[in-house]
């Protein structure tokens, strides 16, 4: 997804709409992934249909160089490119095929955070405060360490320094329907369906 370029595609969940009961309900995952997530496709492809010169460019670069464009196609791409990028990463770093984290991942992890429990427990701080929508990321800074980072509505991560393992939205579309108000809640089953493969992958990919 991140080297594709227009015109982007929804990307299909990789699991069915109810394969994450009972920790995420299959109507948000249909509202989410098949409304919010097309819509973001739709505006960044809609804002591309109308400069053409970006047309080629990957998702990758229209979000890590966005300070080199005019401020209100700068915003537009940032805001739905960053729609597209943040949810294609965020479905498809869950499975419920329960996994543990091995290999390097789980070495840095260690010598990072202590434990797992331990990033979970920094993670869901950084997702608590987030205030209003956003995200809360585990990221690599390419060398040595790993980083949680908070980002706010649509915006994507600072690509151009650090490296994407794992994020949870924390929009309240993402857990309304069946948590309410309980961020918290919420993020604790995230956290039990991330899919570690994924995210080894990413890490060692970088
Ligand atoms: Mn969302």
């Amino acid at each position: 997804m991140l080297s594709s370029h227009y015109p982007f595609k929804l990307p299909p969940l990789p699991y069915a709409y109810d394969a994450l009961e009972p920790h995420i309900d299959a109507e948000t995952m249909h509202i989410h992934h098949d409304i919010m997530f097309k819509k973001y496709v739709d505006n960044l492809n809609a804002v591309l249909r109308a400069n053409p010169i970006y047309q080629d460019w990957s998702l990758y670069d229209l979000l890590a160089y966005n300070d080199d464009f005019n401020e209100e196609v700068g915003t537009a791409i940032r805001n739905n490119g960053g729609g597209v990028f943040n949810h294609y990463l965020y479905f498809d770093g869950m499975t419920p095929e329960k996994n543990e984290p091995t290999g390097q991942l789980k070495t840095a992890v260690i010598r990072d955070f202590g434990s797992f429990d331990n990033l979970c427990a920094c993670m869901k701080a950084a997702a608590l405060t987030q205030f209003g929508s956003g995200y809360a990321w585990l990221m690599f800074d390419g060398t040595s360490k790993l980083r949680i980072v908070k980002t706010p509505n649509q915006d994507p991560p600072p690509l151009l320094i650090l490296q994407p393992i794992l994020l949870v939205d924390v929009w309240e579309h993402a857990y309304f329907l069946k948590y309410k108000q309980e961020r918290d809640k919420y993020f604790d089953a995230w956290c039990s369906l991330i899919d570690w493969n994924k995210a080894s992958k990413r890490f060692t990919a970088g």
